[in-house]
């Protein structure tokens, strides 16, 4: 074998076992890594990641199904279900979907609940005030006390009929259906109905925060789950939650605001007072097994405020919950106590006994 011949055959092996290498590492992080799909729905970025499986054609068929649900119960979209029902208002019953009859029937119990602190009829307020996004709301004016008196009365869960055969009426002109508190929290629970039929068992469902943690995560076993930091920018955060297969859901006045003088206003609003809820919170998590439970219990403690909140969550048992106080003050439901692993000092763990 001349020297040439001898050369070229000792690179192409050294080329080969390079390759081999490369290959074989790769393939260990493709199935180490989960695959996931993102799109920008219901208002928000939808992330789904799936850690015990690589088809991707169930990610497709979870973002088709809330697709669907939007589609369904989104007051924007004017041929949904809701919209339909808003235009009827005070007119016609309108013969809708079962999906919507349900989370329809699911926000009345809320609104019980809650002694109407949650009410799925809060549109007109919601229209009234208009917050957007931060930074959309440039020029923004306070609504004149009229106008916030008049569209609180246009505000009553109790005049939402549910009737046979999926039928549901508005019963007063002007009134109009906002499931905005609610959707999130039923949509994560659609998507994880559909990966559990698909034999999947190991995924992060996450609606812009509306975040259920499914399964167990491989290896590590426990999710561990950011509680965002609402006097900062997002990805700051208070804590770690250490969860396994649980809805996490927060609500903030830090989401969707504007301010006036340097006061905030921002878009979860206490139908008892016509303004954007002050009951002493910045944020607050709620961990249940359901979404749609953890998503308009998240909006409602937020505006009942900690002590009251801490009564529901009594009541109802199965509810754990951190509240955050305007001076970062943390209360923390005793069976969350060891799941949460702080990380910013500047709040001060208070166990929340009850
Ligand atoms: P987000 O979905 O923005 O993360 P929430 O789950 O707390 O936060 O829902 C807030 C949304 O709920 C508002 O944008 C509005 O559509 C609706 N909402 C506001 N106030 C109430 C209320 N008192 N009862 C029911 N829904 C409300
Ligand atoms: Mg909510």
């Amino acid at each position: 074998m001349n020297m040439k011949y001898k050369f070229k055959t000792v690179l192409t092996l050294i080329v080969l076992i390079c390759l081999c290498i490369v290959s074989t590492g790769c393939e260990r992080q493709i199935v180490s890594e989960p695959i996931s799909k993102t799109e920008f729905m219901m208002d928000t970025v939808i992330t789904i990641k799936l850690y015990d499986s690589k088809n991707e054609k169930t990610l497709e068929e979870a973002f088709d199904r809330l697709r669907q649900i939007e589609n369904r119960m989104s007051k924007t979209i004017t041929d949904s279900d809701v919209s339909k029902i808003n235009q009827n208002a005070g007119k016609n019953p309108v013969k809708v979907h079962g999906d919507v009859y349900y989370v329809l029937k699911k926000s009345i119990e809320f609104a019980e609940l809650t002694d109407g602190a949650y009410d799925p009829t809060i549109g007109p307020l919601v229209e009234l005030w208009n917050i957007k996004e931060e930074g959309e709301n440039e020029v923004h004016l306070i609504p004149e006390k009229e106008k916030i008196y008049e569209a609180m009365n246009k505000v009553d869960y109790k005049k939402l009929e549910l009737l046979d055969d999926n039928n549901v009426f508005l019963k007063e002109e002007g009134m109009i259906l906002d499931l905005g508190g609610i959707v999130k929290g039923y949509a994560a629970d659609e998507v994880k109905k559909i990966l559990k039929d698909k034999g999947i068992n190991s995924a992060i469902i996450d609606l812009g925060g509306n975040i259920y943690a499914y399964g167990e995560k491989p290896k590590d076993k426990y999710w561990k789950i950011g509680i965002q930091n609402p006097f900062e920018f997002r990805g700051s955060y208070v804590g770690i939650m250490s969860v396994v297969d649980s809805s996490i859901v927060t609500s903030g006045d830090y989401e969707r605001y504007f301010e006036v003088d340097g006061k905030r206003y921002h878009h979860i609003i206490d139908p008892k007072t016509g303004y954007p809820a002050e009951s002493g919170l910045s944020a607050v998590s709620v961990v249940t097994k359901n979404s749609i439970d953890g998503d308009a219990l998240s909006t409602s403690l937020f505006i009942l405020g900690r002590e009251k909140g801490t009564e529901l969550i009594k009541k109802l048992g199965n509810v754990d919950a951190i509240f955050i106080d305007k001076d970062g003050k943390t209360y923390i439901s005793p069976d969350l106590k060891d799941k949460f692993e702080l990380k910013n000092e500047k709040f001060n763990i208070i166990n929340n006994e009850y």
